[in-house]
């Protein structure tokens, strides 16, 4: 049983299935292969998701790290406090960026922001972000959008966090009424739209005392965000809130 060659023998055949599993994975890739979404290039092996130039090149808002964080200031309002506010990058119309969010959105393809979701998740955790945080809810979808979607894209947002901070996700909000895409809507809509009230929550006092970290994928005027922020306080008589979403729009914009 000691023999060096007998033992080398045994180890080139024991690694023989994983060389024959790395050519298929090589082949299939060269036969089919995997784009970046932003500027769809060819991903080559050690690329995920996005390729090194566009991950290198990502709008990132950073509103987290200043003193003033003014995604905060776009949230106040005096019946539903936020606590803590952060998105990964800037979202724009015209950026090649916003394929993410659209792709994700309305393209059947919902795992690309929960990879983005544990990039930004990654880099937010050292900052201490998560570290009071209890559970995660999505924003919720109205179910007939959800079933004509097949799925809600926020949800694969709080699991890519959820996978890297281990924190429960709950779905404790309800979209009461369809409410209609606000990509769509002018500003004026948007604010209209935000006075109505859309989410409910469901089994309050699971979240009573809890500090929630309510996701998104986009935050342009922060309407759905306060929403979902009032109906929380609203429905639940102790409980903290704070907001992570993949983009937002530029302040001012
Ligand atoms: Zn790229």
């Amino acid at each position: 049983m000691n023999d060096p060659a007998a033992h080398r023998q045994g180890g080139f055949i024991r690694t023989l299935p994983l060389l024959a599993k790395d050519l298929a994975s090589d082949l299939t890739r060269m036969l089919f292969p995997a784009c970046c979404p932003v500027c769809h290039r060819a991903l080559v092996k050690g690329e995920n998701l996005l390729c090194l130039e566009c991950r290198w090149k990502l709008p990132r808002a950073n509103y987290h790290l200043t003193s003033d964080n003014q995604l905060l200031h776009k949230l106040v309002d005096i019946n539903a406090p936020i606590e803590k506010a952060a998105s990964f990058f800037f979202y724009k119309n015209s950026s090649p960026y916003s394929r993410l969010i659209r792709d994700a959105k309305y393209n059947g393809r919902p795992a690309i922001n929960r990879e983005l979701a544990r990039t930004f998740a990654r880099e937010l955790r050292p900052t201490g972000f998560f570290d009071d945080i209890d559970l995660i809810i999505p924003v919720p979808l109205h179910w007939f959008k959800r079933l004509r979607r097949g799925y809600n894209q926020t949800e694969y947002i709080a699991r890519g966090i959820s996978d890297i901070t281990a924190l429960p996700v709950s779905y404790n909000l309800r979209a009461g009424k369809s409410h209609s895409t606000q990509t769509h809507k002018t500003g004026k809509e948007r604010r209209t739209a935000a006075l109505l009230d859309v989410f409910k929550v469901i089994g309050a006092d699971e979240l009573d005392g809890r500090h929630i970290l309510l996701v998104d994928d986009v935050i342009t005027t922060g309407s759905t965000i306060l929403s979902c922020a009032r109906a929380l306080h609203g429905g639940v008589n102790d409980l903290r809130i704070s907001v992570l979403s993949l983009a937002t729009t530029r302040l001012g914009q």
